[in-house]
């Protein structure tokens, strides 16, 4: 093959790469001309990126590791929102940061919808903020699925040609969030029913602990910008100590400081770090756990593991 030809499928091999993609925010390419989805945060891109199949740009906001609860809004936020045609937020005031700049730029047509804000989704209140949701839904699958339907339609608004495209795409998604739904329930049904208790760093897996029949306690309550009383943690380790909860678990997109609590009660009661969780942000893109599938998969694999070996 002459040089000139191995040039072009160099080019070919490039494009390829840049425009299949399915993980992580995508350049825009000059000829571009695809609809622009913005998302405020790594799992709801990667809700929409399963539904778009690349026939949307997608762009998170937030980066791999970036906590909601306390996101520091970029320069560049507000020319990205006024850009979207469609713009996909959790909702429940999970992105207070944001709320502002997103009404405030969208543009006029483009759609907007928030995931979570839906009737089918049983709204719990925060254990430590008495009056506020919840937002972290996306830890039951049955509620995912609803987020993905969400996106669907906010997609089928926007771009009405593709409207059968997003749908076939949405139903091979939702039978895979299935299979991931059963999963999970097989995996806890094999632990003790005594060691289905999660610790960890704040209070994102209210609504895994419902769905999948969890016990779960936290060193801090729903917004990861507020400290921990003493009293909490007091109270936690001696329910640690009389559980014998063989093991407590870190988180990626919270403080250090919060995982140094998490560290603090794992000396005091012997409980072991049984792992690190991704709560409020997907993995590296390029990872096992770049995807919320992924991300789901190794939560369950790890607390499981971990619990598991705490003897029945
Ligand atoms: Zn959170």
């Amino acid at each position: 093959m002459s040089s000139f030809k191995i040039f072009f499928v160099l080019c070919a091999v490039l494009l390829a790469a840049c425009s299949g993609g399915d993980r992580g925010n995508e350049t825009a390419r000059p000829d571009d001309s695809r609809p622009v989805i913005v998302a405020t945060t790594t799992i709801v891109a990667d809700i929409a990126r399963n539904v778009a199949g690349g026939r949307m740009r997608v762009v998170s906001i937030m980066k791999t590791g970036e906590d909601p609860h306390i996101y520091d809004p970029r320069p560049g936020d507000a020319r990205l929102i006024a850009g979207a045609d469609v713009v996909l937020t959790n909702g429940l005031h999970l992105e207070g940061t944001l709320q502002g700049i997103v009404r405030n730029n969208l543009r006029e047509g483009a759609v907007f919808r928030e995931l979570a804000e839906d009737e089918r989704i049983e709204v719990i209140e925060s254990v430590q903020y008495q009056g506020a949701p919840d937002p972290h839904c996306w830890f039951s699958i049955p509620y995912v699925k609803v987020y993905a339907r969400n996106a669907t339609e906010a997609l089928c608004d926007a771009d009405p040609p593709n409207a059968d495209y997003y749908r076939a795409n949405a139903r091979s998604y939702l039978a895979r969030l299935d299979s991931l739904d059963s999963y999970a329930r097989g995996v806890f049904a094999m632990i003790p029913e005594k060691n289905r208790i999660l610790v960890t760093a704040h209070d994102a897996f209210h609504y895994f602990g419902i769905e999948y029949g969890i016990e779960v306690m936290t060193v801090i309550g729903i917004s990861t910008d507020s400290e921990p009383r003493p009293l909490d943690l007091e109270n936690l380790v001696n329910l640690i100590k009389r559980n014998n909860v063989p093991a407590v678990f870190i988180e990626t997109s919270v403080s250090a400081s919060l995982n140094n609590l998490v560290r603090k009660v794992s000396e005091k009661t012997g409980a072991l770090i049984g792992g690190t969780l991704y709560s409020d942000s997907l993995g590296e893109p390029d990872g096992d756990s770049g995807t919320f599938l992924g991300m789901f998969r190794h939560n369950v694999d790890t607390i499981a593991g971990a619990l598991g070996k705490g003897g029945a």
